[in-house]
């Protein structure tokens, strides 16, 4: 199947743009897999706080999520399906296309099912549950997902898909839950390396998560995944690792992409790596940290390619 993601930062975007750009990058992975789709964007921003208010008590909990939910739209059949059933439900619920993001990180699948027939529950993205607190794109196929499956159900999760993916999300949540009843913090790219020890089979994924506003984060073993930068305001083109770091520089309005294959990222930029096995991702504040994935700990290793500049 393919999978693909947009993140455009400081740089403003309208979601009917972000929009588009998935939705075409689907259309350009449809020969991939055709048979459902999905997307999931950001919603709007929380109003800011009115003016005067109070501000959090200090040691006072923190807000259950960083960020709101995600909207989430998984349709069965081809990508145009998916487009119809997206602008229709915009319509619906009065999505506003016009509401401008200067970062945002939207993800996108086209599937062709391994495990549970094609019907929208059984698209991706794929969820942790309620909330969407992990979305999870995936290519390929979890062998070890029947006993995962069985371990995550007893620690209470409920499961509404056929696939093998879903324990992907669920398992993200399982080790971010766990690690705030301990010790209390976790990056993005720690909970996604401790999900990474426990899969078996071939796989590139991309997460997405509202505890982890702004941030994506994709990692692979067997399939194929392309990182690509668009750097907005400079002139250099290229696709050497070297060009790609130094398109990467904190700050700078840029577009990142992911995806199954250049083809969807060709119209956006030259400038792109190809992700090896047993990488981990990392696109935060604009900046892209590659790391490499540690067995042996619940945490990834030292950073292997640093983007940042
Ligand atoms: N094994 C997953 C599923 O059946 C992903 C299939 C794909 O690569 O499209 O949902």
């Amino acid at each position: 199947c393919g999978i693909f993601a947009y993140l455009n930062y400081n740089v403003s975007r309208e979601r009917r743009y972000v929009l588009e750009v998935l939705l075409n990058g689907l259309r350009r992975l449809e020969y991939r897999g055709y048979d459902s789709s999905g997307i999931a964007v950001d919603a709007d921003l929380p109003a800011p706080p009115a003016p005067g208010s109070a501000p959090p008590a200090p040691g006072s909990a923190p807000p259950p999520y960083a960020g709101a939910p995600p909207l989430v739209y998984r349709q069965e059949g081809k990508i145009e399906n998916l487009v119809r059933s997206v602008y229709a439900e915009v319509d619906e619920k009065d999505v506003n296309l016009d509401a401008a993001f200067n970062v945002h990180a939207g993800i996108a699948h086209t599937r062709w099912a391994t495990h549970g027939v094609p019907a929208p529950r059984n698209s991706h993205p794929q969820s942790s549950g309620a909330g969407d607190e992990f979305l999870v794109v995936h290519n390929g196929i979890i062998t070890n997902y029947e006993v995962l499956k069985e371990t995550l159900t007893r620690h209470g999760f409920t499961f509404e898909s056929d696939t093998d993916t879903e324990v992907i999300p669920k398992l993200a949540k399982f080790v971010f839950d766990k690690a705030h009843d301990g010790e209390g913090d976790v990056t993005f790219s720690q909970v996604v390396n401790e999900v990474m020890r426990q899969l078996e089979g071939a796989y590139a994924l991309i997460f997405k998560s509202p505890h982890y506003p702004n941030e994506l984060i994709a990692c692979k073993r067997g399939s194929t995944l392309i990182l690509g930068v668009n750097e907005l305001s400079g002139q250099k083109s290229g696709k050497s690792f070297n060009d790609v770091k130094a398109l990467t520089a904190n700050g700078k309005p840029k577009e990142l992409f992911f995806s199954s294959d250049l083809c969807a990222i060709v119209e956006h930029t030259k400038n792109y790596l190809a992700i090896e096995d047993n990488e981990i991702v990392h696109i935060k504040d604009g900046s892209v940290s590659i790391l490499k994935f540690d067995h042996d700990k619940e945490k990834p290793a030292s950073v292997q390619r640093a983007l940042s500049v």
